[in-house]
C-alpha cells in the first residue's frame, strides 16, 4: 500500500480537485438506487398509500382478520361490510391496538366506485402525483448517467495526463541512470516496468481510487439512511460484514502472492522474447528454433498456471462476496417483512431499506473485482518504484563547472575499478599522462582492461579510487554534458537504432551540415557505400542495421564520432571488422582528418600501435609497459610477445625471432 501511497503523493495529488469531483460523480451516481428507493417509498406510502392496516377488505374483512382467520364477531365471513361497520364492533385483543379504517366502503356497487371511496388521497390527485414521481424518477436516472459520464470522460483523461508525466519520468531516469544499472537488468524486464507496469497503473489507479472513495461514500452514506429506517434492521444487515472481511483478506493475500510472481514471470518472459528477437541469426545459424519454442511454451505456461489460480480465488471471492451481499440484504428484508406485519414499518420505508442496502452491499460485492486491481496495481507500482527511486550515481555535483575546452592533458592518477563487489578489480593503479593531440593505443591481450580505461575516459562508470583530472580539474567537478561534447567514442560493437543511414550519422550531432556528415561518411570510408544505394542516405537500415554487413556498421558508427568533431576520440577496436585494405585506408584519412585531436585508439593490431605516439600495454587490469611501438619492441618484454603470437598467428613470421620482421607488422 506504502507504494500506491507514494505513487498518489508524487503524481495523482497535483490533480486532486479533478479526483475530488470524479469521485463526488461516482458516489452520486451510485447512489442513484437509493434515491430511487426514496421515491419508491413516497409512490408506495405516500401516493398508492400501500399500507397494510389500513388495507380495507378483503372478502369484506381487513386482511389481517382473513389471514389470522380470525372472524369478526357478528359478521360473517362472506359478507362484505363497511369499515365503519367493522370499526363499531369490538375487537379481539390482539387487534386493539391497530389502527381501524373510518371511511365507509360500500359493501357492493362497482368496482371504480369502491376504490373512490377509500380511505385517503382522491384517486385523481393520486394519479397526478403518480405522473409526478414518474418525471422525476426519469430524471434522477437520467442526470446519474449523465453525472456518471461526466465521471467516466474524467476517468478517461485524467490517468492518461498522470501517467504520460511518470513515463517521462520513468524514460528520463532509465537514460540517465548509470550502466552498472543496466548491466544488472534485462532490458526487457526493465521494458516490462516501462510499459505493462505503466499500463496497469493508468488504467486501474484513479479507477481504484474512484471505487474505493465511492464505497467509502455509500458505507457513510447508506449505512446513515439505514439506520435513520430501522436500526434493528441496519443491525441485521451489517452482521455478515465481519465474514466479508475475513473472506477478503485470506483470499487476497493469496492473490497478492500469486500476482506478484505472475509478473516478475512476465517481465523474464519479456526478456526472454527480446534477446532471442534480437538474435535470429544465432537461432537460425545453430537450428534452435525448436527448442527455443519449448523454452518459450515451459515460461507462458508458468505465467497461464498463475493466471488460471488467480482466475479461481477471483471467482471464489466474488462468489463469497456476492452472497454474503445477498444475505445482508434478503435476511433483513425477510425480517423486515415481519416488522411490516407488527406495524412497526411501512411497505415504502421496508422497500426503501432494502433497496439502500443492495445500494451498499452490491458495490462492496464488487469490491472483489476490485481487490484484483489493487493488488495489481500495489505490484506495479512498487516495481515502478523501483526505477524512479534508483539513486544516479554518475551525476553533476552541485558546483560542477562546464569544461570549455581541452587545452592540455587528461591525468590519471592512482586509478583503480571494479565493476562490483562481487568482481576482481579491472583496473589497478593506473598512472597515465595523455596529451591533447597524442594518439595513444591501448593494447593488451583480451580481458586485460583497455576497453574499462576506455569507459572510465568517457566517465560511464566512476573509479572505485584514485582520480582522472582533465586539465587540472577532477572529471567529476566537470559538467558530465559538457565533458561529452568534448568526448566520443566508437563502441566494440557497433550499435545502431532503425532509421535512415543520415539519422544515424547524425545521431551525436544533429545541426552538423551535410557537408559534414558527407566529410565524417568519407573519413570513415563508407560514403561510396552509402552513394551506391539507390535510396543513398535516406536508405532506411532497420533494427540495429540489420541490413548491413559487420564492417559497415563499424564504419557508420565512427563516421557518427568523426561528426560530433569531438576534441578526444576514443576508437574501442571500432575496425576489428574490417578487411586489412579497408582499415589502412582507413588509418590513412585519420591522419588527415584527426590531426589535432586527441585519440584513445583500443585495438589488437599491430599496425595500430605501430602508427601511435605511444603505446600503453595492460595485462590483468595494470599497465605493464609504455612506450613506442619501436623501443616497446626491441625491450622483447610484453608487448613483444603479443606482437610475436599476432605475427605468428597470420603466418608472416615464420621464424620464433620477430624482431627481422619488423617491416611485417605493419601488414598485421
Ligand atoms: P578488454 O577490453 O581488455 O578485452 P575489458 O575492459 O572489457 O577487457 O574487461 C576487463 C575485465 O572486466 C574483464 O575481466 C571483464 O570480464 C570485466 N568486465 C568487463 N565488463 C564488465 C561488466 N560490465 N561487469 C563486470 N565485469 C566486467
Amino acid at each position: 500500500m506504502n507504494a500506491m501511497v507514494q505513487i498518489y503523493k508524487r503524481y495523482f495529488r497535483n490533480y486532486k480537485g479533478a479526483l475530488v469531483v470524479m469521485g463526488i460523480c461516482f458516489v452520486i451516481a451510485a447512489g442513484e438506487s437509493s434515491m430511487m428507493s426514496a421515491i419508491s417509498r413516497y409512490l408506495v406510502d405516500d401516493v398508492m398509500e400501500v399500507n397494510l392496516m389500513l388495507e380495507p377488505m378483503l372478502h369484506g374483512q381487513p386482511r389481517d382478520f382473513v389471514d389470522k382467520d380470525i372472524d369478526l364477531p357478528n359478521i360473517p365471513r362472506d359478507k362484505m361490510v363497511s369499515s365503519r361497520e367493522i370499526a363499531d364492533k369490538p375487537l379481539p385483543a390482539e387487534m386493539s391496538n391497530r389502527k381501524v379504517l373510518t371511511a365507509d366502503i360500500p359493501a357492493d356497487g362497482a368496482l371504480a366506485d369502491r376504490i373512490q371511496a377509500r380511505p385517503g388521497k382522491p384517486t385523481a390527485l393520486k394519479l397526478q402525483l403518480l405522473f409526478w414521481v414518474v418525471v422525476i424518477m426519469f430524471t434522477v436516472h437520467f442526470l446519474a448517467i449523465g453525472i456518471q459520464t461526466y465521471g467516466n470522460v474524467l476517468m478517461c483523461n485524467i490517468p492518461k495526463q498522470i501517467v504520460l508525466q511518470m513515463r517521462m519520468h520513468m524514460h528520463e531516469k532509465l537514460m540517465r541512470l548509470q550502466l552498472s544499472f543496466h548491466n544488472q537488468h534485462q532490458t526487457g524486464r526493465l521494458m516490462s516496468r516501462a510499459i505493462d507496469d505503466m499500463q496497469v497503473i493508468e488504467s486501474n489507479f484513479a479507477n481504484v481510487m474512484t471505487t474505493l472513495a465511492t464505497i467509502m461514500g455509500l458505507l457513510i452514506i447508506n449505512i446513515s439512511i439505514m439506520f435513520y429506517i430501522s436500526p434493528k434492521l441496519t443491525m441485521i444487515s451489517l452482521v455478515v460484514m465481519p465474514f466479508y472481511f475475513y473472506a477478503h483478506k485470506v483470499l487476497c493475500d493469496k492473490i497478492r502472492v500469486l500476482q506478484r510472481g505472475q509478473r516478475k514471470k512476465n517481465a523474464a518472459l519479456y526478456g526472454f522474447i527480446r534477446d532471442r528477437l534480437a538474435n535470429p541469426r544465432i537461432i537460425k545459424g545453430f537450428g534452435q528454433e525448436k527448442r527455443e519454442l519449448i523454452n518459450f511454451f515451459v515460461r507462458s505456461k508458468g505465467i497461464f498456471r498463475d493466471n488460471r489460480k488467480i482466475v479461481v480465488l477471483n471467482n471464489t471471492l466474488s462468489m463469497i462476496c456476492t452472497v454474503i451481499a445477498v444475505l445482508a440484504t434478503a435476511v433483513p428484508l425477510a425480517y423486515g417483512v415481519m416488522m411490516v406485519k407488527r406495524g412497526e414499518l411501512t411497505v415504502g420505508y421496508l422497500l426503501f431499506f432494502y433497496g439502500v442496502s443492495w445500494g451498499l452491499f452490491w458495490p462492496i460485492a464488487v469490491l472483489s473485482i476490485t481487490s484484483a486491481w489493487i493488488q495489481m496495481l500495489r505490484i506495479s507500482c512498487e516495481r515502478v518504484l523501483e526505477i524512479l527511486d534508483e539513486p544516479i550515481i554518475i551525476a553533476d555535483r552541485p558546483d560542477s563547472k562546464p569544461l570549455e575546452s581541452f587545452t592540455h592533458e587528461i591525468t590519471i592518477r592512482d586509478l583503480s575499478f571494479r565493476y562490483s563487489e562481487k568482481h576482481p578489480a579491472a583496473l589497478q593503479d593506473i598512472n597515465l599522462t595523455i596529451r591533447k593531440g597524442q594518439k595513444i593505443c591501448l593494447m593488451g591481450s583480451s580481458g586485460a582492461g583497455k576497453s574499462t580505461l576506455g569507459v572510465q575516459l568517457l566517465r560511464l562508470y566512476d573509479p572505485t579510487s584514485g582520480h582522472i583530472v582533465v586539465d587540472g580539474v577532477n572529471l567529476k567537478d566537470i559538467k558530465i554534458s559538457s565533458w561529452r561534447q568534448r568526448i566520443s567514442c566508437v563502441p566494440q560493437e557497433p550499435i545502431l537504432f532503425s532509421g535512415t543511414l543520415a539519422s544515424n550519422i547524425l545521431y551525436g550531432n544533429s545541426d552538423a551540415t551535410r557537408e559534414q556528415m558527407i566529410a565524417a561518411a568519407k573519413a570513415a570510408e563508407i560514403h561510396d557505400f552509402i552513394e551506391s544505394l539507390p535510396e543513398k542516405y535516406e536508405t532506411v537500415i532497420g533494427e540495429n542495421g540489420m541490413r548491413l554487413s559487420g564492417g559497415q556498421k563499424q564504419r557508420i558508427s565512427l563516421a557518427r564520432a568523426l561528426v560530433t568533431d569531438p576534441d578526444i576520440l576514443v576508437l574501442d577496436d571500432c575496425t576489428s571488422a574490417l578487411d586489412a585494405e579497408t582499415e589502412s585506408r582507413i588509418q590513412r584519412t585519420f591522419k588527415n582528418s584527426l590531426s589535432g585531436k586527441t585519440v584513445i585508439m583500443i585495438s589488437h593490431r599491430v599496425s595500430a600501435a605501430s602508427n601511435a605516439d605511444m603505446v600503453v600495454v595492460l595485462d590483468h587490469g595494470k599497465i605493464v609497459e609504455t612506450g613506442v611501438h619501436q623501443e616497446l619492441f626491441e625491450k622483447k618484454g610484453y608487448y613483444w610477445g603479443l606482437v610475436k603470437d599476432q605475427l605468428s598467428q597470420h603466418h608472416i613470421l615464420p621464424t620464433p625471432d620477430p624482431c627481422d620482421e619488423k617491416s611485417k607488422c605493419a601488414a598485421a
